[in-house]
């Protein structure tokens, strides 16, 4: 009998604790497996469903008391299970099914796999069926006992628990035993075997924190000690609950899918992720890096010790380790500022989101392979920031309380959605289930129009489409609505389409989003927007951030002016917040690489170069001792507009000067914030030899952002005999399958590698897919094909998607094909209105 690609495992029999010995074969690449499962059966069965793929079950067997009961196993390959059919019935109660197996090292980057000297696991969503054959549903929960076996002398061992016994066998090799976990699903259960080396412990309160790297990148681990031993007791005091996993490791894993994952107590990062020198690394990057680590240590409580029942909701895992990492970061570090990093990646779900091929952040999700495709800015960053609006509602204190309420109340258990709305309504005594489920449950989010009528302001909600052509829809939504008045906040719950609003007199400017805190776009009349630009100053960074995000949107939409929506970057060019201002070099940037016809290029070109040039002469390229973060930062835009945007040979020049100091390894040769900048330009221009020092840059640095910099360093180079090599060098092993994606997205985005990175990734697909072996970066190559520009590739690579179909990520392709619609549209649109504009402004 198929059991199908939707089978669920029966409720009735559940696993109670693992007792698993895993033996690898480093070497070989192969592993043997043998476990005592312990499991509890609600009613007498004569089968047993587990999830296995790719296993070869050899032994089969149940104890019950003293009884033995023999199984015969089968497997089925579509829903990913092996079956145990016992010779007879087995009683209701405790039984103990004893099982060996046999199995592979994983080619992608899931299951159990090689990366560099590890070999390591990752089991999210649904992977560790590849290595065990387990209860691979997040509902249950189970003690794990792992032991490894045949360990070769020297290599470091991790799990989740902490190691209890480690001795030789008798017969050679090494057996390490690690203490029992609390009850987890499979999907947190994690291995990590081989060649590593860990900072000195440190102690976040009683716990014992390690950060784990391979040997020659021991020295970069320091920071990521810091943030979770600072980070870990602010997160135990936000919760009220223990940190449950006794100890913290972290590891850097040299080929890794995701950002980094949440293992309980055993948490795996993709290095750059993890490992930094603050000597040497861009603001940027130590924000990211302490971004990543609290979000997954938040994850210890917020998904690890209260659990989804089912994927469906996954975005409450990952929207709330989203929106607390920058919480408890801002909390730790408040020079940094990181709401307004996490603006950042709002401004990107706000842009997803308007499509029409988005989805609700709580999505059904029917079975594993869906599962893994809700890991996207919807369920990240749209989710976080409903929290936030949800927060902002109902106060911090009331938020935390519900929070509190809701960890006391299913910690080690699973949860749903319903039980969080019901602990925040339970804790802040306010209706919020209605509020909460209109935003989660509905695709989309509203624009909201403001208009002055009479003494009056008047506010239309109505779902806001990238796409002019879209139909209307009638989706409504309760919209805690902030504006500022003048200056003085007013807050409002909008409930239905039209709203009338009384200012409370006469007044000057309004401000459809105080705070930036709602997930919605504001519009205004043409009156008030003059006006509110008028006021540029008075609003705060976040503000103005969301005003040119909202106005490009409403541009992208046919619903507003190009025209005045240049006008609003040039009324921008004094701004002094770095964060709007790589806001707006983010908009010159999109237009230049997707709008500008060639023939209007100089023009735009030297339009960029007279916004930032007066900017540009007063910070100069090198910062002064002691000089503060901020004006480092702004430095930063304005050279990125003025040197990769605008083109300024002037900026050029000082930033391949400053790249041959640098390489040079010249003292305070370059400032770390412009790193980017610097090898992006050199590279633009790069001759044979440079494309030689840099591909030896990017295989001999230690560091893990300075690498990722030269080597994407190679996809940028413009010089016609360089772009082939650099094209070949995507199927090279020498990119590793964890940059694969970006590698191939920066080719694409590279004006004079394009077609041939394109005509490349047709003519040689099997190839291209089998380096790409596994589903995120399937996603993400399909993601990266939106870096194309013109009608002819559009055409090309709807033809393309549908003679290769990749189920696995049919979601991106839907996006993937709207979004490039849309652009391809707007570059018609736009390109003569952008080339009138300029005229009139040169
Ligand atoms: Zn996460």
């Amino acid at each position: 009998m198929a059991l199908g690609k939707n089978f669920r495992l029966p409720t009735d029999c559940k696993p109670v604790r693992y007792g698993a010995h895993l033996a690898p074969d480093l070497e070989a690449g192969t592993f043997e497996g043998r476990m005592e499962l312990e499991v509890r059966l609600e009613a007498p069965r004569r089968e047993i469903h587990l999830h296995a793929v790719g296993l070869t079950v050899g032994r089969a067997r149940a104890r019950v008391q003293d009884r033995s009961f023999k199984a015969a196993s089968s497997t089925d390959a579509e829903s990913e299970t092996v079956t145990l059919r016992f010779d007879e019935e087995l009683p209701a109660g405790s039984a103990i099914l004893d099982l060996a197996w046999s199995g592979k090292f994983s080619p992608g980057l899931r299951g159990l796999y090689r990366a560099g000297p590890l070999a390591v696991t990752q089991f999210e969503a649904a992977d560790a069926r590849r290595v065990f054959p387990c209860f691979d549903e997040p509902a249950f929960k189970a003690r794990w006992n792992v032991v490894l076996v045949g360990l070769p002398e020297g290599v470091a061992a991790l799990s989740n628990g902490q190691p209890i016994r480690d001795q030789k066998e008798p017969g050679g090799g090494r057996t390490v035993q690690f203490s029992e976990t609390p009850p987890l699903s499979s999907y947190l259960i994690a291995v990590v075997i081989g060649e590593l080396a860990a900072s000195p412990e440190a102690k976040a309160r009683s716990y014992p924190v390690r950060t784990w790297a391979v040997p020659q990148k021991q020295a970069l681990t320091g920071f990521g000690q810091e943030v979770a031993t600072a980070v870990l007791p602010l997160l135990e005091d936000y919760f009220g609950q223990p940190y449950a996993y006794g100890k913290v490791d972290q590891v850097g894993v040299p080929d890794f899918e995701a950002g980094a994952m949440e293992n309980a107590a055993c948490i795996t990062y993709r290095e750059v992720a993890l490992l930094l020198d603050p000597k040497t690394a861009p603001l940027n990057i130590q924000k990211r890096v302490a971004e990543v680590i609290t979000h997954e240590l938040s994850h210890q409580w917020f998904g690890n010790l209260v659990t989804m029942v089912w994927w469906d909701d996954l975005w409450l895992n990952e929207a709330f380790a989203t929106w607390m990492a920058y919480k408890i970061v801002d909390q730790w570090r408040p020079r940094w500022r990181v709401w307004m990093d996490f603006e950042v990646g709002k401004g990107a779900a706000l842009h997803l989101d308007a499509l029409r091929s988005s989805h609700p952040i709580r999505a059904e999700i029917k079975n594993a392979e869906e599962a893994g495709e809700s890991f996207d800015a919807i369920t990240y960053e749209k989710g976080g920031a409903i929290l936030r609006m949800i927060e902002s509602y109902l106060g911090e204190e009331k938020f935390r309380e519900g929070i509190r309420l809701y960890m006391r109340r299913h910690r080690e258990a699973n949860a749903t959605a319903d039980d969080l709305w019901g602990a925040l309504a339970e804790a802040s005594g306010q209706p919020i289930v209605d509020l909460a489920n209109g935003w989660i449950r509905q695709t989309g989010y509203p624009l909201i129009t403001l208009s002055q009528e009479g003494g009056r302001i008047r506010a239309r909600q109505r779902r806001f489409f990238s796409d002019p052509h879209a139909a209307p829809e009638p989706t409504l939504w309760m919209v805690p609505l902030v504006l500022r008045i003048d200056g003085r906040e007013r807050r409002f719950m909008m409930r239905s389409a039209e709203e009338t609003i009384d200012p409370g007199g006469p007044f000057e400017w309004v401000l459809g989003n105080a705070g930036a805190r709602g997930f919605y776009r504001a519009a205004y009349d043409p009156e008030l927007l003059r006006r509110l630009i008028r006021a540029l100053p008075e609003l705060k960074p976040e503000e103005r951030m969301a005003l040119v995000s909202d106005q490009w949107a409403l541009v992208r939409a046919n619903a507003a002016k190009l025209d005045g929506f240049l006008d609003l970057l040039a009324a921008l060019q004094g701004e002094t917040d770095h964060t709007v201002l790589d806001e707006v070099v983010g908009r010159l940037s999109y237009l230049e690489h997707r709008v500008v016809a060639d023939e209007d290029r100089p023009r735009y070109q030297s339009w960029v170069q007279k916004l930032f040039s007066r900017a540009a002469a007063e910070l100069g390229w090198d910062p002064s001792p002691g000089e503060e973060d901020e004006r480092r930062l702004r430095r930063a835009a304005v050279l990125r507009a003025l040197a990769l945007v605008g083109r300024d040979p002037a900026a050029i020049s000082d930033a391949v000067a400053r790249y041959r100091r640098q390489v040079a390894k010249h003292p305070q040769a370059v400032d770390p914030n412009l790193l980017d900048i610097v090898v992006a330009a050199a590279a633009r221009q790069a001759d044979e030899n440079r494309f030689e020092e840099m591909k030896e840059l990017a295989r001999i640095e230690i560091d893990p952002a300075a690498k990722r910099r030269y080597l994407h360093a190679l996809a940028m180079v413009e010089g016609a005999k360089l772009v082939p090599r650099s094209v070949e060098l995507a199927l090279d092993p020498f990119v590793p399958m964890q940059d694969f994606a970006s590698y191939l997205a920066t080719l694409l985005a590279n004006r004079a590698a394009r077609e041939e990175a394109w005509k490349m990734l047709r003519t040689r697909w099997d190839e291209v897919r089998k380096k790409g072996d596994s589903p995120m970066i399937l996603r993400r190559l399909v993601e990266a094909l939106g870096s194309l520009t013109e009608r002819r590739h559009l055409v090309e690579v709807e033809k393309f998607l549908v003679e290769h179909e990749l189920p696995p990520a049919k979601q991106a392709v839907a996006q993937t094909l709207e979004r490039l619609r849309a652009d391809v549209d707007l570059r018609e649109r736009l390109q003569p209105e952008l080339s009138s504009a300029l005229r009139s402004r040169s």
